[in-house]
């Protein structure tokens, strides 16, 4: 099994050979053809499987096929419960995209640092937003980030998302992007709170879930 085989183009490919990844983890071969094709996941598997590269790498190349206009609204959306991990997010999208054509700008939505240079960066238009949610409402509020073209929404490590006590401020964002949306949604584990979150969230969903056995 070969990222190539799994639908990604060249660019892609090419960077994670760069990386030294051989070849996909259970978890990305499962959800990278899904969210290829547009499809809602729910996805669970432990840290360090790899589920970072089975979002992000999906959501590049169709960013990439799919080019935007030169206005750059939102069409994805990132979120995350700590800025670490959004930092860490961020730094995979420029390893994974640094041999795209047309590079995507991603902008960082998180809060521990001043908001200025991140309503100065959203101004400019972005592709992707990695946010935590406290800050992506702040920056809602000053109208320095809009939600209303997100295609995409991740939800990355949503367990921690409640864990963390962000499930107001996860409400509040939702009721904001677009009602027809790609909705994606991964966690280590799934409580009854992330349950309920995907029952609401996700249309049609695959469901992976590739701890058993490994
Ligand atoms: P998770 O989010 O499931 O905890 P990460 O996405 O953070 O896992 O990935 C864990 C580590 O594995 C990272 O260092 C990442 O670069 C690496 N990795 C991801 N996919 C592969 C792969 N296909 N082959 C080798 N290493 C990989
Ligand atoms: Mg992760």
């Amino acid at each position: 099994m070969t990222f190539a085989s799994l639908g990604l183009s060249d660019a892609l490919t090419r960077a994670v050979a760069e990386l030294g990844y051989d070849e996909p983890t259970p978890v990305q071969r499962a959800a990278i053809p899904v969210v290829l094709r547009g499809g809602d996941v729910q996805a669970s598997a432990k840290t360090g499987s790899g589920k970072t590269a089975a979002f992000l790498l999906p959501l590049l190349e169709a960013l990439r096929a799919r080019p935007g206009g030169s206005v750059r609204p939102v069409r994805a959306f990132i979120l995350v419960p700590t800025r670490e991990l959004a930092a860490q997010i961020v730094e995979a999208v420029q390893q994974y995209g640094r041999h795209l054509k047309k590079p995507l700008k991603t902008c960082l939505a998180v809060g521990g640092v001043s908001a200025n240079p991140q309503m100065l960066a959203l101004r400019g238009g972005a592709d992707i937003v990695v946010a935590t949610p406290g800050r992506a409402l702040d920056l809602v509020e000053q109208n320095a980030l809009r939600l209303g073209q997100v295609e995409t929404l991740v939800l990355d490590e949503a367990d921690r998302l409640f864990s963390l006590g962000f499930a107001d401020e996860l409400n509040r964002l939702l009721a904001l992007l677009p009602a027809r949306r790609q909705n994606l949604l991964f966690s280590a584990t799934f409580p009854p709170a992330v349950r309920t979150l995907a029952e609401r969230l996700l249309q049609e969903p695959t469901r992976i879930n590739v701890d058993e056995g490994e």
